[in-house]
């Protein structure tokens, strides 16, 4: 197809507006394999934007290309988990056997073969995606069945079915979603309460927001009813379904089998504030879903269940839009997320204002987690008092936990808030003795073996859904070591302490492993963490220091061990770098060597 006429057809399909840049720069990708520098200027003057501010966003995102990919994009995720299953292995046989480096295009222009962040797949990794098409549970086998497959030149559409297959693992069930749920019965229950009865439900109920933070809901939504409407403004209700935090994947298995409970809680808060307009951001690493939820969303606009007069009722018009992100976890954070939205670049916004007064183009706008939205669901169909009578006083509820890593069923467990971790380990069959847990990802906390009693709830261990399971074989250094790149990887390059610190973490832990760390650099790492905690200006820069202070100081020797014994050694040793030329050169006398007088 001519290139111009696909990037026309993304154009018209988003009425050449610019706040639906991400869809438009996505979908001409998707048929042209990359963004040429012809095509970002026919996008800019479609959308009548200067050609720098659309460059900007193409740029921001890793999932959008400004130079060639090859007809095979893979890009392998380096979560740790996935790391523990083989991933590196399995990727440097890919390369091997398509005759490529990591990070750099074919010379035939075939392939590209990289690493990504986690790709929410924890539990059935190694994992992958194959132009953004996710692909799990890689082996040796299929990755030599794979290169050859590139190597054919042979269209996606007829490689395995079964190696895009994704479970959704779902072990057990509880409260949220151990019930069938009729679509409208939560909606015509609350549209009969009314939206400020409706409003004392939720916050009868005790609900806090399932992203992390716990921000208590129905505060969060009274704000945003209450700011006040500009002429031709709605208020606006935002789904994160971002769930970039690595080691965490519950989201998906409520967006793949359970999407009516989240767009039903969507249109329960819309009816709650007084909002028409919705958005699912969701994350580009999920782009596998996007078709069965936009059926999901049709079937309820035929249903009189979104769209205008919903339930019958005139005025009650609300609908939702999937905007796709593309490959940037700190879109994760609110703003950053409404900047996404606007076609911008996502970096967190200065604040105050804050999003419920002034959010997407500057009309008040809730965003609340996948899961937080499920629960409004069954709070509006079960009542208030139900909800609270589970979980604990502060944590009302229960909770989806991610379980990945070593344990003998990895996948998605149901638990009333207040569960212990290791009641929570036993059910997924912990397989040999467990040296750490991650709760929460790379930004939470880590808990030891010793510490398996302690609760899953706000008043002991906040999670947002994650534990990722190391048994005593590992190597917990390498855990935090992975998770400080992600940071520097992820961090959007706004603040200096973040853009800078991340890079420093990041480089301090490579050198220990490369046996040349000392004393000097482990007092340096909670400095860093301290700088970064204090002066950063957003939750990622924040918590990046997390598990590189928290592996520091729960499993010291794991770092102790690697380190040279004086205060101070350099990074670069440039006489061991130097090996390889005396290897090639034959020499091994004195003069070769850089030796200190
Ligand atoms: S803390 Fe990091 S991610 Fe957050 S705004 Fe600063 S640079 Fe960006």
């Amino acid at each position: 197809m001519d290139p111009l006429d696909v990037i026309d057809r993304a154009l018209a399909h988003h009425h050449h507006d610019g706040t639906r840049l991400m869809q438009i720069l996505r979908e001409t990708q998707e048929v042209l394999g990359w963004l040429a520098p012809e095509t970002i200027t026919r996008i800019a003057e479609g959308v009548g934007w200067p050609r720098a501010k659309v460059e900007a966003t193409a740029a921001f995102y890793s999932f959008f290309h400004l130079r060639p990919r090859g007809d095979y994009c893979l890009l392998w995720s380096d979560n740790i988990v996935d790391q523990m299953a083989g991933s590196q292995a399995l990727m440097q046989r890919l390369c091997e056997a398509l005759w490529l480096e990591p990070g750099r295009l074919s010379e035939d222009g075939l392939a590209f073969v990289h690493t990504t962040s986690d790709i929410g797949m924890g539990d059935q990794g190694p994992a992958l995606l194959v132009n953004y098409r996710t692909m799990t549970r890689m082996t040796p086998e299929r990755v030599d069945a794979m290169a050859e497959l590139i190597r054919n030149r042979a269209p996606l559409a007829s490689w395995p079915a079964e190696w895009f297959r994704v479970e959704d693992n779902l072990r057990r069930t509880g409260p949220l979603l151990g019930e069938a749920f009729a679509p409208g019965t939560a909606l015509s229950a609350a549209w009969a309460r009314g939206p400020e009865a409706q409003l004392a439900e939720i916050a009868a109920a005790g609900l806090r927001g399932r992203g992390g933070a716990g921000f208590p809901t129905a505060r969060k939504w009274q704000a945003c009813r209450d700011a006040p409407l500009e002429a031709g403004q709605t208020r606006v209700v935002v789904c994160n379904a971002d769930e970039g935090e690595p080691g965490t994947f519950k989201d998906r298995v409520l967006l793949n089998s359970y999407a009516d409970l989240v767009f039903e809680g969507m249109t329960i808060a819309a009816f709650t504030i007084g909002a028409r307009r919705g958005f699912v951001y969701l994350r580009g690493e999920y782009r596998y879903l996007l078709e069965a939820l936009e059926a999901t969303l049709q079937r309820r606009r035929e249903q009189g269940l979104l769209g205008n007069g919903i339930l019958g009722r005139d005025g009650f018009d609300f609908d939702i839009e999937i905007h796709l992100g593309a490959g940037a976890y700190v879109c994760g954070e609110e703003s950053a997320l409404i900047e996404s939205l606007e076609g911008k670049p996502g970096r967190p916004r200065l604040r105050p204002p804050f999003p419920v007064t002034k959010g997407y183009l500057g009309q008040p706008t809730i965003v609340n987690n996948v899961e937080t939205f499920a629960c409004v669901c069954r709070i509006a169909e079960k009542g208030a008092a139900w909800f609270a009578a589970i979980g604990t006083a502060q944590s009302t509820g229960s909770k989806l936990l991610s379980v990945s890593g070593d344990v003998a069923h990895p996948g998605v467990y149901e638990y009333p808030f207040g569960v212990s971790v290791a009641e929570v380990l036993e059910a997924a069959g912990v397989r040999n003795c467990v040296q750490g847990v991650q709760v929460s990802g790379p930004s939470g906390t880590t808990l030891t073996g010793e510490e398996l009693g302690r609760r899953l709830c706000f008043e002991d261990v906040p999670t947002a859904g994650a534990l990722m399971v190391f048994d005593c074989t590992r190597d917990m250094f390498e855990v935090a070591r992975n998770f400080a790149h992600f940071f520097a990887h992820e961090s959007c390059g706004f603040c200096t302490p973040c853009r800078v610190g991340t890079q420093i973490n990041a480089r301090l832990m490579d050198k220990i492993a490369a046996g040349r760390g000392s004393q000097y650099d482990l007092q340096e790492l909670p400095r860093l963490h301290r700088l970064l905690a204090g002066t950063a200006h957003c939750g990622l820069g924040h918590s990046a220091g997390n598990p590189i202070f928290e592996t520091l100081t729960k499993f010291r020797p794991a770092y102790e061990r690697r380190l040279k014994s004086s205060d101070f050694a350099p990074a670069f040793d440039l006489d061991a770098e130097l090996s390889q030329a005396r290897q090639m050169t034959g020499r091994e006398d004195r003069a070769a060597h850089l030796v200190e007088e």
